[in-house]
């Protein structure tokens, strides 16, 4: 499910921000603080799990694979050794599972051979991108969910205050160093991404590589310590395109936890006229008029991102409208 398709309730702030994604799981962030919660969770034989390993979820037929959690848990760690296990919550709506299905996360060292260790002969281990666009909502909600927690326990094994390995608590959302008693969080790191609009109305895109490629997108960012969104959306347009923003607006949020990004998209204003890529990350920066730039898709001469992508949520907001896409 594409992020433009989820739609909330009519309210005054519908026209200027983004549609508000509904929550597609109830994580429990109380429930799994319980002690021994997600032994618990495991043993009731009413908990399915995903496995996650190296990025990659087990998938079959378009849907995430999803396996009884208590004899999956038994057999997989025959198979792989230790395994890290998170409580995901509970479903919010039907999917390949009834809703209110407790759902835990089995994240194997390396990817297991489908068809072994408990696993579905027919699985196949598949990328989010590679993905995505096929998977319903309460999937691509967990397989998002599973993404930014396991990246988290892959690059936080060890205390960073002492370098002792540290343990795992709270249904998988806290780890704890066994030497200093320190609790460690998982952690999501802010990125602005915006659409620059001109005194004429036009929108400034951009692009990295080759400088005769033709994919464009909004500019984007990562917010340095001690600088608030908005003097990250300033200083990321200023040293991408040299274009000095007068005044930027929030307008919604999307999840992007490849490995840990949280993309807070703006729209901001410019005077400027003249766009002047900074040759690193920006190598081509291109205005468009609404006219211009649906033409341009339309033409093949340039692409822009996938629905996917709240990128595309942003350029169609300033748009006004759905942009058709090229037909294959
Ligand atoms: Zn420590």
């Amino acid at each position: 499910m594409s992020f433009t398709e989820f739609r909330a309730p009519a309210n005054h702030l519908i026209d200027t921000v983004l549609p508000v994604r509904a929550a597609m799981i109830d994580r429990g962030s109380a429930e799994r603080m319980k002690s021994g919660m997600l032994d618990h969770v495991i043993s009731s034989g009413k908990a399915k799990a995903m496995v996650l390993s190296q990025r990659q979820a087990l998938v079959v037929d378009d849907t995430l694979w999803l396996g009884d959690a208590e004899p999956l848990f038994e057999t997989l760690q025959a198979a792989g050794g230790p395994l890290t296990a998170v409580y995901l919550g509970r479903t919010l709506a039907p999917s390949s599972v009834p809703a209110q299905t407790p759902i835990v996360l089995f994240v194997p060292r390396e990817p297991i051979a489908p068809g072994t260790a408990g696993l579905p002969a027919d699985g196949t281990w598949t990328g989010f991108r590679d993905i995505a666009a096929r998977l319903g909502s309460i999937d691509t909600a967990l397989f998002v969910e599973a993404s930014a927690i396991s990246n988290w326990h892959a690059t936080h094994t060890h205390c960073p205050q002492c370098g002792t390995p540290t343990g795992i608590e709270a249904g998988g959302w806290v780890r704890r160093c066994p030497r200093d008693n320190s609790e460690h969080y998982p952690r999501t790191d802010p990125a602005i991404i915006v659409t620059v609009v001109g005194s004429d109305g036009r929108l400034l895109l951009g692009g990295g590589g080759p400088v005769d490629a033709k994919n464009y997108s909004t500019l984007a960012g990562f917010v340095e310590p001690g600088e608030s969104l908005e003097q990250a959306v300033v200083r990321e347009i200023g040293e991408e395109v040299g274009v000095r923003v007068t005044a930027c607006q929030y307008l919604g949020s999307q999840s992007w936890p490849f490995p840990a990004s949280l993309m807070l998209g703006f729209t901001a204003t410019t005077d400027d006229a003249e766009a002047r890529p900074d040759g690193v990350e920006v190598t081509r920066a291109r205005w468009f008029s609404r006219a211009e730039l649906q033409a341009a898709v339309l033409a093949g001469e340039i692409t822009i991102s996938t629905r996917l992508s709240i990128a595309r949520s942003l350029i169609e907001h300033w748009y006004g409208g759905v942009i058709e896409d090229l037909q294959p």
